[in-house]
């Protein structure tokens, strides 16, 4: 349910009202717009009486939300969140241009890669160190050293970091990344979703292999029900029946739909969503122009010789250029 409070509500009153609807054991949601204060009321509001709420002079109108999903809901929060992430913002016209390689493989690689992409205009350094692989017997990732690594590539840069979480037990390691991947792998993974909404650390949250919208967003609830609210959604394409010839099929359709019904941002993965260096620019910018709020997109500094990915990935020059026309194209649809 949500109550739009009117234009004149004193703080005081606000206040009273919210504390009020916390004694009917409602968890309240407040949404602090440009014009209007917006209340979202989570939990069993069926017994709550609307036409009582309503007469109240400082409300302006009550709606019931029949949607699963409430705290992630845009009529909850009717304005873009901003996701603050070490010196980036994401969302509400900030625009995260995420770059690096799939893996962190050694100290050189990475610092080479994340001062080309930095260079090239990325506000994001992205590394895996834990890597989720179809097979035991491919590279696992360099784990913890990989991202000691990192944070040595960040203090050379400046840039924040990105890496994913397999595993809460690792939690600890993730203390000065900037925001937690967690991987189409564990999209599901409700007891991780719940610990990882008791931090307050951004999380970057991707679409799950053959996951729907709305499971997407029931995940992003789970991170935020548990008190987190900094959720950043990402679409890194879906399992079809074409896998020849690409590797997923990259659903351009879910940013639209997914800045309609919700007010987190939306980041695109045109690597993982095509899994072809010759289709990460086109997608990328087609992306830009359906109104993503960012882009991650792996670069390695020799794709032939990547330890993981190498035949997605983009050589930094490769990347510079799709970052210049990324740019353009923000430019052009900004109008
Ligand atoms: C990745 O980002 O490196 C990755 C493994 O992606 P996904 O979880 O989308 O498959
Ligand atoms: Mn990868």
């Amino acid at each position: 349910m949500i109550a739009v409070l009117s234009q004149g509500a004193s703080p005081e009153r606000t206040e009273h009202l919210i504390n009020w609807l916390k004694e009917q054991n409602l968890g309240v949601h407040v949404s602090h717009g440009e014009t209007h204060t917006v209340l979202g009321l989570i939990g069993n509001t069926a017994g709550v009486d609307i036409d009582m709420i309503q007469s109240l002079d400082i409300v302006e109108s009550v709606t019931r939300v029949s949607d699963p999903f409430k705290a992630v809901n845009r009529k909850f929060h009717p304005d873009d969140s901003i996701i603050q992430a070490g010196p980036a913002a994401i969302g509400g016209g900030n625009f995260a241009l995420i770059a690096g390689p799939c893996s962190v493989e050694n100290e050189a690689q990475i610092v080479y890669v994340a001062n080309r992409v930095k260079q090239a205009g990325a506000n994001f350094l992205r590394g895996g160190a834990f890597k989720p692989r179809t097979s035991p017997y491919d590279f696992q990732g360099l784990g913890a050293e990989g991202i000691r690594l990192l944070l040595e590539a960040k203090r050379a840069t400046g840039l924040p970091i990105i890496t994913e979480l397999m595993d809460i037990r690792t939690i600890d390691l993730f203390e000065d990344v900037d925001v937690i991947q967690v991987g189409a792998r564990n999209t599901q993974n409700f007891d991780m979703l719940k610990e990882l909404g008791r931090t307050r650390k951004p999380v970057l949250l991707k679409r799950g292999l053959a996951g729907t919208i709305k499971e997407l967003l029931m995940s992003a609830e789970y991170i935020m029900a548990s008190g987190n609210e900094n959720v950043i959604l990402c679409e890194r394409g879906i399992r079809t029946y074409e896998s020849t010839y690409t590797r997923n099929t990259l659903d351009l359709s879910a940013v639209p739909v997914l800045k309609h019904l919700t007010h987190l941002p939306v980041v695109v993965d045109p690597s993982h969503g095509t899994g072809h260096t010759y289709l990460v620019e086109p997608m990328a910018l087609a992306a830009a122009a359906a109104g993503a709020d960012g882009l991650m997109i792996e670069v390695h500094n020799d794709p032939g010789c990547a330890l993981c990915d190498g035949g997605q990935s983009q050589t930094p020059d490769q990347f510079a250029e799709t970052a210049r026309k990324i740019f353009r194209v923000r430019e052009a649809v900004q109008g």
